[in-house]
């Protein structure tokens, strides 16, 4: 058997210390997984976190071109998990879930899926992957995000509604998740626009920094 057409175009990132790289497959995204970041947009606290997919062509490791169709286009720090095999946990990254927020907010006001808020090329920035070795306490990370130099969200992964593995627990009894899938495990509190020409700086405090600028 062939395939019609040539299919070993692969989207990777690459691994820390290693001239491997890390072949994307699906990406699950968290929502509302910090309770400060849930009262700052307005919704109820008391609901458990859920769950969206941005395609997996979404990933992005330059700068970002302002995509269009939008004059709101917001910043989400993000911890994320990379699935290793037996549903283990391969590794982590700092990520950006970049929005469309008016997108976004429009289509929540509608009831329609959140997909065009979320999903456009260089819509998630992500850093190279630190492989987990051992498991590690999840809960010690620090996200920071600066705009231009300037502290707009800080954040101790204790604070998430579900921890790592919750929520690879609570993913899985949904879907078939496999090595490769990607986790955005959420954002918490200090979401705010960027603009062209912002440089945006993320990081997990002494693990793994990325940085783009907006283009
Ligand atoms: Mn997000």
């Amino acid at each position: 058997m062939s395939f019609p057409f040539d299919i070993s175009r692969k989207i990777t990132l690459p691994i820390s210390g290693t001239s491997d790289v890390f072949p994307v497959n699906q990406v699950y995204c968290v929502g509302r997984n910090y309770a400060a970041h849930v009262k700052e947009m307005g919704a109820d606290s008391r609901r458990p976190p859920f769950f969206f997919t941005k395609p997996n062509w979404t990933v992005s490791t330059s700068d970002v071109r302002y995509p269009n169709n939008t004059n709101n286009l917001q910043h989400e720090i993000e911890l994320v998990i990379a699935v290793g095999e037996k549903m283990s946990i391969f590794g982590f990254a700092v990520g950006v879930d970049l929005t469309r927020r008016d997108v976004q907010n429009r289509a929540k006001k509608d009831g329609k899926p959140w997909f065009s808020g979320k999903s456009f090329i260089g819509s998630l920035p992500i850093s190279e992957i630190i492989p987990v070795r051992k498991d590690i306490d999840y809960s010690r990370l620090e996200l920071v995000l600066k705009v231009d130099k300037k502290l707009k969200q800080f954040a101790s992964c204790a604070d998430m509604l579900w921890s790592p593995q919750e929520i690879l627990r609570e993913l899985s009894r949904d879907v078939p998740l496999v090595q490769g899938d990607l986790i955005f495990t959420g954002t918490p509190s200090g979401v705010g626009p960027v603009k062209i020409g912002d440089k945006i700086e993320a990081s997990i405090t002494g693990k793994v920094e990325l940085s783009f600028s907006i283009i």
